[in-house]
């Protein structure tokens, strides 16, 4: 049985067309960066829920969901369509194991692979200190369809800055030609070794965790083309280096 906490939309921001952001404020949620949360509306006298990563990181003091207008989806467009005042509610469990809690300890490098809105629990995760102390590098590689669909791209230029050695950041637009960003799905520059060799770094078994998280198709493609390189998938029951996260 779920408890719902009463929260107010208190920001809304609309990256462009169908891809918004939300933040909602409640009383207090403890949840571990890379979490997600059950978000309920009330409609037609029944509460209706659906998923989300939360984007903020534990200290904040509100509470942030990043998502898209689903075409045809049946929770999306409701949620996207209210208001800075709205009530919204938030389920007061936050679940979910893309955490660093479940990254093994011997790990040195830290690779991040999203698509879309799939970003979200990376941005809460990489606003916390716990990776900058722990990893020696993390890579992020991020695709969006175009360059207005990446969004929170000024978060990572200042991670960028305050961390140069260590942050590697790889955009991916895979439908426009853009300067600032690689022109290919990430599984094809994957596959053909160029992001290895991009970035400098080996993705290897012995030094790699790997965070997937977006749609199926990516992450599917992704964990073969990874375990053909030695890593396993990761779970509570067998150490692995890949952990995932599927939203569709
Ligand atoms: C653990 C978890 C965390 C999630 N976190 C997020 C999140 O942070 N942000 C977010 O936008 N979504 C997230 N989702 C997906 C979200 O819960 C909904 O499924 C999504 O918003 C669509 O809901 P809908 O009812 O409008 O469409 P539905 O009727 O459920 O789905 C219609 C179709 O939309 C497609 N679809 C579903 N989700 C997406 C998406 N995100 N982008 C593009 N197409 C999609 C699928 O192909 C699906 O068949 C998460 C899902 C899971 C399981």
């Amino acid at each position: 049985m779920i408890t719902w906490l009463e929260g107010k939309i208190i920001e809304k921001k609309q990256w462009c067309a169908d891809l918004y952001s939300l933040k909602i404020k409640t009383e207090s949620l403890n949840f571990v960066a890379g979490q997600f949360v059950n978000i309920g509306l009330d409609y037609n006298d029944a509460k209706i829920q659906k998923p989300y990563s939360l984007v903020n990181s534990p200290n904040d003091e509100f509470l942030e969901i990043h998502l898209n207008t689903v075409k045809d989806g049946t929770f999306s467009p409701l949620l996207t369509g209210l208001a800075v005042g709205d009530t919204i509610y938030v389920s007061d469990k936050p679940n979910g194991l893309l955490t660093l809690k479940e990254v093994p300890e011997k790990a040195t490098d830290l690779w991040l692979f999203a698509t879309g809105t799939g970003i979200g629990p990376f941005i809460s995760i990489l606003n916390t200190d716990e990776p900058w102390s722990r990893f020696e590098r993390i890579m992020l590689c991020y695709s969006a369809k175009t360059a207005e669909e990446m969004a929170y791209r000024e978060d990572f230029k200042i991670l960028q800055k305050r961390y140069p050695d260590k942050f590697h950041f790889v955009p991916f637009i895979t439908r426009q030609v853009s300067t600032d960003a690689i022109h290919s799905r990430i599984t094809t520059f994957l596959r053909s070794g160029a992001l290895e060799c991009h970035i400098g770094t080996a993705l290897t078994p012995e030094d790699s965790h790997v965070m997937l998280c977006g749609n199926s198709a990516m992450i599917t493609e992704v964990s073969e083309l990874l375990q053909e390189k030695g890593l396993q998938l990761h779970s509570r029951r067998e150490a692995g280096q890949i952990s995932t996260e599927k939203y569709f």
